[in-house]
């Protein structure tokens, strides 16, 4: 097995010389004569002979088994072949040559050359087809030439078609090959391979702050620190993108692929740097064992989702393969699939979560959470399915319809409580969708609901990944009256000074520190620090996942008084929502909508 040479980022290819086995000294060329006749021979060498500068040295020999065996010691830069000894072919024997022995250009010879044949010769990969009664010496010694130099670029072609230009190390092509060969190597010899999968963590946040200059460095040297961990016999691929593979070759044990996977996770964790800047990239793998049982494509599919595993286990880590994977896979592949035809067949649905006001009870507000009813799978979570639909483009539809939705819903439920508020949630991906803005202000104008009773919901990250082009965005649907809440705060990385630059009006404090309260000190301080945070910088705070009366009193006690949470509702249809506010009695006031009375009415 090969391990390809490492280019500089800046593209330097000439190392990726084609590979030659022989060492061709400078101005000599190595010659095979194939052909019965002396006279030809002599003919040829007196030609050579004569071409200054370069020693052409000639082996002859008299038929094609011995043509064979000289050609196979690939100790020739040219083979020159008659088209016919005695009864035998030239073309049958051009058939019969070991490709993978040796590879050099063929000219052939003919006493009587028809234009078939020359067809036939050139379609068997022959590099040019010369007529011995045309020939002479400057014509013989011009094909030669031609025929090296084209060979040469033909070989280097096909070099760079197997090699990662970026990297320098060998690209997906290559290393499917390799496996492809790898896995039926071990299937013959009984042996095993091991094939680790790597995708780098969140490279794509290098890219954005940093710049792509700086992520190809990352990338080149992701590549020569895999290159150092692996022996020489193994393969180290780059599949693209900050996607690469490792090919172990005949490993004794399958236990030994995690001791390379350790050194990879170890290589990945020293900083990388360019340019005065550091930036620390971690990576997932995951590892699958080829014993000959999988096919290489099958090997290679499991490595890929035993990497998904390895991220969605927290990232930074190694995962092997195992066969429950494989059902998992089946299911995230069909509900990819089927995601396409949810909207137009009528499977999305919408949930709605009260947002309360915990001194009075009322609620303000209700989120909107996407439920899918499919078919056969049934009810499936957002958790489920919106990362799916962020991979492709569908999350804007679904994005849209949502909305939509949701704004039709808000404007009937308004007629009986006008102050209701509706909020819903905006993946970074719709948000950055060049129609959003567009889109949301014709949804809200179509609904006919005002704008300031929309809170669109985004995270933190969101903001992170563009914060510019965020801005921009949010400031525009701002003006046109759209409110703006984070969502899950503190679970990112976002600083207050970003925050301060958006027109952002609500924090919603996630929920795992509010399931810190009576447990963990730590989430109580940061709760009562962003509840001063929120107080000094005039947002409004809410608490998510409220699930307890203690957790309730201990937010109130602080002066956070906005809860939405299973303590109070968990997400409820149209309909349960509907007849929560119909069952405030004209007489009641309005604005009470009675969270202890309404928990029984609304028990999902
Ligand atoms: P989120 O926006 O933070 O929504 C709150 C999630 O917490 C909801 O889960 C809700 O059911 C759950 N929750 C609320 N209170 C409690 C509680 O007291 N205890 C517990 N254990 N959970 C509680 P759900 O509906 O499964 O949604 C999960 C996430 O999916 C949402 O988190 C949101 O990020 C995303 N999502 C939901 N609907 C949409 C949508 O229409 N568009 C987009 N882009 N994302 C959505
Ligand atoms: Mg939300
Ligand atoms: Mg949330």
């Amino acid at each position: 097995m090969f391990r390809a040479g490492m280019n500089s980022p800046e593209h330097d290819l000439s190392q990726l010389k084609p590979s030659s086995r022989r060492s061709i000294e400078p101005g000599t060329v190595h010659v095979l004569l194939i052909d019965d006749s002396e006279d030809d021979y002599q003919l040829t060498r007196e030609w050579l002979a004569a071409v200054p500068g370069t020693e052409y040295r000639i082996h002859w020999v008299r038929d094609f088994d011995e043509g064979l065996s000289a050609y196979a010691t690939g100790a020739h830069d040219v083979c020159l072949v008659n088209d016919c000894l005695g009864e035998a072919e030239g073309l049958d024997w051009i058939a019969k040559r070991d490709l993978g022995a040796c590879d050099i250009p063929i000219l052939m010879l003919t006493d009587r050359g028809t234009r078939a044949t020359d067809l036939k010769a050139m379609q068997s990969g022959v590099s040019d087809y010369l007529e011995k009664d045309l020939l002479n010496g400057p014509l013989l010694e011009r094909a030669i030439r031609y025929g090296l130099e084209k060979h040469r670029l033909v070989k280097r072609l096909h070099s760079l078609s197997k090699t990662d230009t970026l990297t320098g190390i060998a690209n997906r092509l290559s290393f499917q090959e390799m496996l492809a060969a790898g896995i039926s190597s071990a299937a013959r010899h009984n042996r095993k391979l091991a094939l680790l999968y790597i995708d780098l963590d969140k490279f794509k946040d290098v890219n954005d702050s940093l710049g792509h200059g700086f992520g190809d460095q990352v990338l080149y040297q992701v590549a020569r620190r895999l290159a150092e961990v692996v022996r020489t016999e193994d393969l180290v691929a780059r599949l693209g993108g900050d996607e690469f593979a490792l090919l172990l070759n005949d490993i004794v044990d399958p236990m030994s692929a995690s001791v390379v996977a350790e050194k990879v996770l170890r290589a990945l964790s020293a900083p990388f740097e360019y340019q005065g800047n550091q930036v620390t990239v971690s990576a997932s793998l995951g590892i699958a064992i080829g014993d000959g049982r999988m096919s290489a494509s099958q090997t290679f599919e499991a490595a890929d989702m035993a990497m998904y595993e390895a991220k969605k286990r927290g990232r930074n880590q190694y995962c092997y393969f195992d066969g429950n994977m494989q059902a998992e896979a089946a299911r995230r592949a069909q509900i990819e699939s089927d995601l396409r035809l949810a909207i137009s067949r009528g499977q999305l649905r919408l949930h709605y979560q009260p947002q309360v006001d915990a001194s009075t009870g009322s609620v303000k507000a209700v989120e909107a959470l996407v439920r899918w009813n499919h078919p056969t799978l049934g009810f499936l979570s957002p958790a489920e399915f919106i990362p799916l639909a962020e991979s492709t483009q569908m999350i804007c539809r679904i994005g849209d319809w949502v909305l939509a939705e949701g704004c039709r819903q808000l404007a009937q439920w308004q007629k009986v409580r006008p102050g209701l508020r509706l909020a819903v949630n905006i993946s970074p991906r719709h948000l950055e969708n060049k129609w959003f803005l567009d889109g949301v202000k014709q949804i809200i104008t179509d609904s006919g609901v005002d704008p300031s009773s929309i809170e669109l919901e985004i995270t933190e990250t969101t903001v992170m990944e563009n914060p510019e082009e965020v801005v921009r965005k949010l400031q525009e649907l701002n003006r046109f009256g759209v409110r703006f809440a984070i969502d899950d705060f503190g679970t990112g990385y976002s600083s207050l000074a970003n925050l301060r630059q958006l027109p952002v009006r609500v924090l919603k404090l996630d929920r795992s520190f509010i399931w810190g309260i009576g447990v963990n000190p730590d989430d109580e301080t940061i709760i009562v620090a962003t509840i001063g945070i929120a107080a000094s910088m005039g947002l409004e705070l809410i608490a998510e996942g409220v699930e307890t009366e203690q957790q309730a009193q201990f937010l109130r006690d602080n002066q956070c008084v906005n809860h939405q949470g299973y303590l109070y509702y968990k997400p409820l249809d149209s309909g349960q929502i509907q007849k929560g506010l119909l069952a405030i009695s004209p007489a009641a006031n309005q604005e009470q909508w009675p969270a202890q009375q309404a928990r029984s009415t609304f028990t999902c």
